[in-house]
């Protein structure tokens, strides 16, 4: 799954296709995270992900 990440805040989101209320988080995410080192990665990439904070 890929997830986009704030490498700042250690906040990700999932990036789903083809749905709407997804599009509007990933808009907020960004706006939240405007500036900051924000990244389309891999899920699996991410090392201990458990310690990251899903953006809900
Ligand atoms: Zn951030």
């Amino acid at each position: 799954m890929r997830v986009k990440v704030c490498f700042m805040c250690r906040e990700y989101i999932p990036i789903l296709e083809n749905d709407y209320l997804n599009k509007e988080q990933l808009e907020k995410f960004d706006s939240l995270h405007s500036g900051h080192p924000v990244q389309i990665v891999n899920k699996e990439e991410i090392m201990n992900i458990e310690e990251w904070k899903p953006f809900l």
